[in-house]
């Protein structure tokens, strides 16, 4: 009965009519399965989704189409690193660097690497502000240290991470590093090039794009000595009743049918995100944060997560003194403001800030200044009712 808000946008996006569209005349005008057929149905969606890598491959600044490897999201391509270059390069003994802000998606695939290999699992702290402690990094890294997994941006606290100092850092003790940039490429351009990551993950559903697809981007030369992870049709060049040989890259590491309209319908999202521009979407989300932390900071109920809105992408959360994350995010329900709450995937950042759940209200380029007014409103309503139960 009233206008939605939606700001649950880090969990995923809404898509707009050009994305739907892709999908819909890729179903109904040229639908076969890619990199099979001899016919003309076939051709037109490989071409299709061969055009989606490219554009992606350009989208990144990757040096070639081949680093781009389509996956499920963001969590398949952790765990395709995990498995594909873990088991084949980590030893026990052996170090993963993650932080404290890490989502779930970036913990536990290292957890299981740790368990299968014996290698130890390390934590870049961070400051009570929930910036990480730059400082720490030094007497972290070792020659034990292969990996750096990290996130680019916090789900939670959306705190910014110093990217380009880590990975310095880390690929001057040897370390290979991976971004976790499920937060960070939907709002804020990428130069995979500039940034020199080994690896980097995203998914499509939360850049206005379809579930069900993401992007593993590699350094060809790394992702050319990882052995596949996944068998079965399209990963290889040849079988015989013995055994197999790996085809090329990124084909290697897309065993089975892949997500081929979805893969079609990130393009249409791509297009349409780089129309509005990128610049411009992190600055206008920038803008929506400042003010919600100027109204939240104004509350003395309230204690937001996180830095300073300078440090932050466009994701607030927040506790309300006395009343429990999911009663407020139901009640803001009510009145058609959708908030996410709870531990956002992220136990061990919640248990670090001392809190088990939190409210978070995550922006996207369509939401509206106005809207910040319905969740205060909202959030106004709550806590009288609250009071008013005691
Ligand atoms: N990492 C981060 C930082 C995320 O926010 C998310 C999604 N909440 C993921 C990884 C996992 O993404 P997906 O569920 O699309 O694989």
């Amino acid at each position: 009965g009233c206008p939605l808000v939606y700001f649950d946008n880090a969990a995923t996006t809404q898509r707009p009519r050009q994305v739907i569209e892709a999908i819909t005349e890729t179903y109904e005008m040229h639908y076969g399965n890619v990199h099979r057929g001899i016919h003309r149905l076939a051709d037109e969606t490989t071409e299709l989704y061969e055009n989606a890598r490219q554009r992606i491959a350009q989208f990144l600044n990757a040096k070639s189409h081949e680093e781009i490897v389509f996956t499920s999201g963001a969590t398949a391509g952790i765990n395709l690193v995990a498995r594909a270059w873990g088991d084949a390069y980590v030893q026990e003994g052996d170090e993963i660097l993650v932080s404290e802000l890490e989502h779930h998606s970036n913990l536990v695939p290292w957890f299981q690497l740790a368990e299968r290999t014996g290698a130890v699992i390390r934590y870049i702290p961070i400051t009570d502000e929930g910036l990480l402690a730059r400082e720490q990094l030094e007497r972290l890294l070792s020659p034990r240290t292969k990996l750096v997994a990290i996130t680019a941006v916090s789900n939670v606290l959306g705190t910014i991470v110093p990217l380009t100092e880590i990975i310095a850092a880390a690929h001057a003790t040897g370390a290979l590093v991976l971004v976790d940039a499920a937060q960070s490429v939907p709002h804020r351009k990428t130069d995979g090039q500039s940034l020199n990551a080994d690896f980097l993950v995203f998914s499509g559903h939360k850049m206005l794009g379809p579930s069900g697809v993401g992007v593993l981007y590699g350094k060809r030369e790394i992702l050319e000595s990882m052995p596949p992870f996944m068998g079965g049709g399209s990963m290889i060049r040849e079988v015989r009743m013995d055994g197999f040989i790996p085809g090329d890259l990124p084909y290697r590491f897309e065993a089975g049918t892949p997500p081929i309209v979805p893969a079609i319908g990130m393009k249409a999202a791509i297009d349409y995100l780089e129309r509005v521009g990128l610049e411009r979407i992190d600055q206008y989300e920038r803008e929506l944060v400042k003010r919600l932390h100027q109204e939240l900071e104004t509350l003395d109920f309230v204690r937001i997560l996180g830095p300073k809105p300078e440090e932050k992408s466009g994701i607030v959360s927040f506790v309300v003194e006395r009343i429990h994350a999911h009663d407020i995010a139901q009640l803001l329900d009510h009145v058609g403001v959708a908030v996410r709450a709870g531990h956002h995937c992220a136990m061990p950042l919640h248990k670090r800030l001392g809190v088990t759940a939190s409210v978070r209200a995550s922006f996207y380029f369509y939401n509206l200044p106005e809207e910040i007014e319905r969740l205060l409103e909202g959030l106004d309503r709550a806590v009288r009712l609250f009071r008013r139960r005691k």
